[in-house]
């Protein structure tokens, strides 16, 4: 059976920034209840694993996003501009030993956030707006070969997983 890593406030743990959690219409959906039940759900928060108390300051990434992190050629700053890279960088790393250590090969991460952002991140400048572009946990997965979707993507990575599973139990098959 195939698991996933999820962003840890998708589950319902009140890590963000803030304190509070990210549950959603998404994450109430059956198709989550379905894999909680089946145990194949693995929540976790890069920006704990690298160090970062509840609460903690707001942080976006300013000049690029997580591939320019991860270059050296961006940082993530928090609100009042103190740098904060190394941290979300560290707990890139942790995130990725993480899946590898349990052989997964597919994530459900939080839109937006300057770690598990998808597709959408902060501008930078803490105006509110958005920009294109990976945090820096989904970027280090995906250049490992890991699939990350957004929580909005739940049934395009229900649709990878079975792909996954097919592929496996055909490897499996016995040549007859
Ligand atoms: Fe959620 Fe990811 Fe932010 Fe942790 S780092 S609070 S898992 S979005």
């Amino acid at each position: 059976m195939e698991r996933l890593l999820v962003s840890a406030c998708l589950l319902g743990q009140k890590v963000r920034y803030n304190a509070t959690d990210a549950v959603g219409a998404w994450t109430r959906a059956d198709l989550f209840g379905h894999w909680q039940a089946e145990g194949r759900l693995l929540a976790f928060c890069p920006e704990l694993a690298g160090g970062f108390p509840v609460p903690r300051p707001p942080a976006e990434i300013a000049g690029g996003a997580g591939a320019e992190v991860l270059a050296g050629a961006a940082e993530v700053i928090e609100q009042g501009g103190k740098p904060v890279t190394q941290f979300f960088v560290l707990g890139a790393h942790r995130a990725l030993m993480e899946a590898q250590r349990l052989g997964i090969r597919a994530a459900i991460l939080k839109e937006g956030s300057p770690s598990c952002g998808v597709h959408l991140l902060y501008q930078g400048d803490f105006s509110g707006r958005m920009k294109a572009g990976r945090g820096v946990t989904t970027e280090l997965l995906e250049r490992h070969g890991i699939r990350v979707f957004s929580e909005q993507e739940a049934e395009l990575a229900a649709a990878f997983v079975a792909d996954l599973e097919r592929q496996t139990s055909a490897s499996h098959r016995p040549l007859s």
